[in-house]
């Protein structure tokens, strides 16, 4: 069987961008892989200094991980920090890796260009998630087109570790689909955390109608385009190209359609994570288990690479 390893940080609540972009790819794809399925809370230090935040967007990462249909009996389930390797090897990674090639980071321009001063861990970012990705050989790992480059850090680093130490890792391919690489927010951005453009993906009703009244509607032509673009994620082309027909021009009804889809395919999920919620402590459950198969694999190669290294003697 292939391998694939993805996750997700805990900055905030997820949104329909990270399901259709990634997450759905994750729940396709877990039959067909083994697959290790991350919480990146280290990753989410960056953004999140207050504890009893970072307890609770864990806890409700991986509840949406159950939720959305992610099964731990076929995947690991797990915390990047209760694997140690993740930041060990993120460490030999600094040691190969140069100042100018990190500089080139789209997240160290874009947080430089903000003008704040940018952290080393924002900076060295990508040595961690390569070291994420490499300490379990997937082949692919499924991402939306922001991740795209943080993957090909993580090829770039397995092949210079290779050259200066011989053939340690397997190099990944990022998998995105073109359709969904960026979806738009209400706003015609991409939808992100950060510009509180989003629908969030287990909104309760008001929060749908909250965020697709707020749709900007563009009017440079016959179809709001931003409506549309929102909407194409839940219904096919052709059903769209009647409806917006029907009702050119009215853009209160095509809202109001974009409600009716987004509640529909959004109340299931909420009454699966509702469900878990009230099942006890399952969140401690799934990650202590994932805890104990993530670390077999990551220490395994974690020791390989001590002796690559030349640390082992
Ligand atoms: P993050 O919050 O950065 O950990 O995102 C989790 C996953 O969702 C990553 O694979 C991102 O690339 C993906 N993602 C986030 N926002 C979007 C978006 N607007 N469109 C598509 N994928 C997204």
């Amino acid at each position: 069987m292939k391998k694939l390893l993805s996750g997700v940080k805990p900055t905030g609540r997820l949104h329909i961008g990270n399901y259709f972009g990634a997450i759905k790819q994750f729940v396709d794809l877990q039959n067909e892989y083994e697959c290790n399925f991350m919480v990146a809370d280290y990753h989410s230090l960056n953004f999140i200094q207050d504890k009893k935040e970072m307890q609770e967007l864990i806890r409700d990462t991986v509840i949406s991980y159950l939720a959305v249909g992610l099964d731990p009996e076929k995947a690991v389930i797990f915390k990047q920090s209760d694997i140690q390797a993740h930041t060990e090897l993120a460490w030999i990674f600094d040691t190969i890796t140069t100042m100018p090639y990190l500089m080139r980071a789209h997240a160290y321009k874009d947080a430089e260009a903000k003008g704040n001063e940018v952290s080393v861990g924002t900076f060295n970012y990508p040595m961690l998630m390569a070291a994420d990705i490499l300490l379990y050989d997937p082949d692919v790992v499924p991402v939306g087109q922001d991740q795209k480059q943080h993957v090909e850090y993580a090829r770039d680093t397995a092949e210079k570790f290779n050259r200066i130490y011989g053939e340690a890792f397997k190099l990944p391919e990022a998998l995105i689909l073109d359709d969904v690489a960026v979806v738009p927010g209400t706003d015609g951005r991409k939808m992100s955390k950060s510009y509180g453009n989003t629908i969030p993906l287990f909104a309760t009703r008001e929060e749908i109608e909250k965020a697709v009244m707020s749709i900007v509607t563009d009017s440079t032509g016959d179809r709001p385009e931003y409506v549309y673009n929102i909407h194409k994620l839940f219904r096919s082309p052709a059903e769209l190209e009647n409806l917006y027909e029907e009702h050119k021009g009215k853009y209160k009804a095509l809202k109001e359609a974009l409600i009716e889809d987004v509640d529909t395919f959004i109340a299931p999920l909420r009454a699966r994570r509702a469900e878990i919620e009230s099942q006890g402590d399952k969140v401690t459950e799934v990650l202590a288990q994932g805890k104990e198969k993530a670390k077999t694999i990551a220490e395994a190669k974690m020791e390989k690479v001590r002796e690559f290294v030349g640390v082992t003697l």
